[in-house]
């Protein structure tokens, strides 16, 4: 079966990042989030990605405007209803994703693949909520999706070998490294390894040990990471933090070590998420 048309779940960070790789290798994309507002700005975000590719003169304006006239951006999942591979990239919330499977699961034709870009969560509980288990996996990208280089593709206890292949291919033709996620364990690979920094920075401020800023400069200067903790927090969104290191709490034992750090939790009630708020741990003046 040929892919066609791609639908992408979700017009945020993640959503419009991937809805732009798709069309940008050809493939007409229907882009829906639940409200115009939301849809827009993700429309929004890729032209302005792609504006500066032209500047940088890494694509012709022509290419740009081609690129664009793929993207269908809607409100009305009826829209999705003759795509041939799903790509969900809604909140980090489990009971949401699981009914906008079970939706999806109702309209899409049966041999459609429902790939979901959770960043913790179970797959298997997630196709649980369909009718074909087998073509449901996890297609993790990383923040931005345009620059970042690796996909993680995730089984579930009942996905079938060609949904592997097919997804891992389609991430390839988007210019993608992969890594196959052959258990489906709570954080995978990268965020089982990332998330831990991330409180530990966190824990390291609260308890007055070191500043921010300078947690950042020692991990870029000493550990040679591109980015420090905080800053990278920033970028992905500080609740995805904190949603993911409660899911790691509740479903790895309840280990001390996922618990989430007062600091944490203050920041979620202040709204203060990171660059998509216009301040996180620094402030983005917006
Ligand atoms: P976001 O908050 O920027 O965007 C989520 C979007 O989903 C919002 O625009 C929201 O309105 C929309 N939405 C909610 N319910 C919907 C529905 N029923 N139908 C359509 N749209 C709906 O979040 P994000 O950072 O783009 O994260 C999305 C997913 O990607 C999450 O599962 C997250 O864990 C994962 N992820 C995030 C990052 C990151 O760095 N931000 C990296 C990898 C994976």
């Amino acid at each position: 079966m040929e892919i066609k048309k791609i639908g992408v779940i979700g017009a945020g960070a993640m959503g419009n990042g991937i809805a732009q790789m798709a069309a940008q290798i050809g493939y007409e994309v229907v882009l829906r989030d639940i409200k115009d507002e939301y849809v827009a700005r993700g429309m929004k975000n890729i032209d302005r990605f792609l504006s500066k590719s032209v500047e940088k003169g890494k694509i012709e304006a022509a290419q740009k405007d081609a690129i664009l006239g793929r993207i269908k951006g809607t409100t009305e999942m009826s829209d999705l209803k003759d795509v041939d591979f799903v790509i969900e990239a809604v909140i980090e919330n489990l009971d949401l994703k699981k009914s906008v499977f079970k939706e999806l699961d109702e309209l899409c034709a049966p041999h459609v693949i429902l790939a979901s870009n959770t960043s913790s969560m179970s797959l298997t509980e997630i196709a649980a909520a369909t009718n074909r288990p087998e073509k449901v996996c996890g297609m993790h990208f990383f923040n931005p999706v345009p620059i970042m280089k690796l996909v993680e593709i995730i089984r579930g206890y009942a996905t079938d070998d060609e949904t592997i292949d097919i997804t891992t291919e389609l991430a390839k033709k988007m210019g993608k490294i992969t890594v196959e996620v052959k258990k489906d364990s709570p954080g995978f690979v990268v965020n089982r390894i990332m998330i831990p920094h991330m409180l530990e920075a966190i824990k390291i401020v609260e308890e007055g040990i070191a500043s921010v800023e300078d947690v950042d400069i020692a991990v870029k200067g000493g550990l040679n990471y591109p980015m420090g903790p905080f800053e990278l927090m920033d970028l992905t969104g500080i609740d995805i933090c904190y949603f993911v290191s409660e899911y790691f709490y509740k479903e790895l034992n309840k280990e001390a070590k996922w618990v989430s750090p007062n600091l944490l939790k203050t920041m979620i009630r202040a709204n203060k998420l990171g660059r998509k708020t216009g301040g996180g741990w620094y402030d983005y003046g917006k």
